[in-house]
């Protein structure tokens, strides 16, 4: 019978068959394809009943091993979609260990080391982004968790306005809360507010042009017709189409001066002020009330990671506090950030955040983002001196947005199918992988530059395999 107790013997021989497999596939990160085509039809071998009777750990990782070539290979420096970081080798080797180790990091006594490193981390984190020290904070899965325990700190803090205990009374007597943002505002901030019960009906993008830029004169307005009442300015510091930012500074200074909440989505942005060179991009994300970005994108920690800060850790408690007899808040020299965040038991995200800070620091980090914006600018160089592309936006930081525009071709609808056969020729060829989107209500690429391992001569395959592509 393979009860996994009788089968313990196992571990080592699975250990070492995967960090064999691990170590052949990263070794080819560099220079194999993005994406195998026939992904689709590898994966198809996953199928079949339920085992009876299982046969053990080795036999079962072999079989997966042998459908790795479906694994895309989007830590690798080819992969432009989306923005999707890798793993730095020490954010990986403690991710590992996180597993090994596996600490639940919700409770301090369950795991000190897990919690310590927590609270070293995100303070860390905070002077990396030039952040006053002393807000609080909390690790989550991503940004649209990150989002949601700052939209979450809002609530409760719009109910206070309301004299509402909104955890307690809930939100059926609490006027609405407007949140007004730009059309940079990202999907996940508004599955956030969903989730918050806040209604994605009371977003108003306030957008002044086809890019979606903020319209601040009509924040002003729509600030003061509320006469004080508690409000939401959502920025958003680096949009997902052009790494564009909100002016973050005018909007902490109406946020002041009308008494709302304000809250930055900088899931990658927030990295701009790792560099002194980018930091003017994010000038008065240290003025919000709440402030959120991701690890598993530009800090290269492997999934799943995100941050969210709290000027005031007091909100964060009240959202997401709480205990139970056998389950002890914690305290402020040893929180349990079961109760500062949404989830209770939760990975030991700590480890490879704080291991990648204490291998690279910022130094390190801040050598890494400007490369990666000055990789993006040297893109956007080859799109403008090509003269079947056009550069749509400037890449202000890691995002260069861009379509192809061959001579003669004006039709806007024609234009528009171009790109998208371009977009789907370049994921079918594997070399690069990037996505389309519309922008100005035109579809476009908008490569995103995050991993670690990126090279020029990566991204020099952006605009020579797009024309060679079009060319065909
Ligand atoms: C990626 C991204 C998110 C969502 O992040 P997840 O990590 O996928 O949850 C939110 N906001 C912005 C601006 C992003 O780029």
């Amino acid at each position: 019978m393979p009860d996994p107790l009788e089968r313990k013997d196992e571990l080592s021989a699975t250990l070492d068959l995967v960090t064999t497999a691990a170590r052949a596939f990263l070794e080819e990160l560099d220079e194999a394809p993005v994406r195998d085509p026939r992904a689709d039809d590898v994966v198809d071998a996953f199928t079949g009943r339920l085992p009876e009777s299982g046969d053990g750990a080795v036999a079962a990782l072999q079989e997966l091993l042998e459908q790795l070539p479906a694994a895309t290979r989007s830590a690798g420096p080819r992969f432009f979609h989306f923005v999707i970081g890798g793993g730095t080798p020490a954010a990986l080797g403690a991710d590992w260990l996180t597993s090994a180790l596996d600490q639940n990091n919700g409770i301090w006594i369950a795991s000190p080391l897990g919690a310590r490193l927590e609270q070293v981390a995100l303070a860390w984190l905070l002077d990396l982004f030039d952040l006053p020290a002393g807000w609080g904070g909390v690790l989550t899965t991503g940004a649209t968790m990150a989002n949601f325990s700052a939209v979450a700190a809002a609530r409760h803090w719009a109910g206070e306005q309301h004299g509402l205990d909104i955890e307690r009374d809930g939100l059926a007597g609490m006027p609405a809360v407007p949140i007004f943002t730009s059309g940079y505002f990202h999907a996940s901030a508004e599955k956030a507010v969903a989730m918050a019960g806040l209604g994605t009906g009371n977003v108003h993008r306030l957008v002044s042009d086809a890019a979606g830029r903020l319209d601040l004169a009509e924040l002003d307005r729509s600030l003061k017709a509320l006469g004080g009442k508690p409000a939401i300015v959502w920025a958003t510091a680096g949009g997902v189409d052009n790494g564009d930012f909100d002016p973050i500074d005018a909007m902490a200074d109406l946020a002041a001066e009308h008494g709302a909440w304000l809250q930055v989505d900088g899931a990658f942005g927030l990295f701009a002020r790792s560099s002194p060179a980018l930091a003017p991009l994010g000038r008065g994300i240290e003025r919000a009330q709440s402030v959120i970005a991701d690890g598993h994108k530009w800090l290269n920690v492997p999934y799943d990671c995100g941050f969210a800060f709290v000027h005031d850790a007091r909100y964060l408690h009240a959202a997401f506090g709480g205990s139970a007899p056998y389950l002890p808040a914690g305290t402020e020299t040893h929180p349990s950030y079961a109760f500062l965040g949404p989830e209770m038991s939760r990975r030991a995200r700590s480890l490879a955040v704080w291991a990648t800070l204490r291998a690279y620091g910022r130094d390190g980090y801040r050598a890494l983002v400007e490369r990666h914006c000055a990789l993006a600018r040297r893109v956007a160089e080859q799109v403008e001196r090509a003269p079947e592309l056009e550069l749509l936006a400037p890449a202000v930081l890691n995002v260069v947005c861009f379509r192809a525009h061959p001579e003669g071709v004006r039709d806007p609808a024609e234009l528009d199918r171009v790109n998208r056969e371009l977009g789907e020729a370049v994921v079918a060829d594997g070399r690069i992988l990037f996505g389309t989107t519309l922008y100005e209500g035109k579809v476009a690429f908008r490569p995103a530059i995050s991993n670690w391992r990126t090279t020029e001569a990566d991204a020099d395959l952006i605009v020579s395999v797009t024309r060679e592509l079009l060319a065909r």
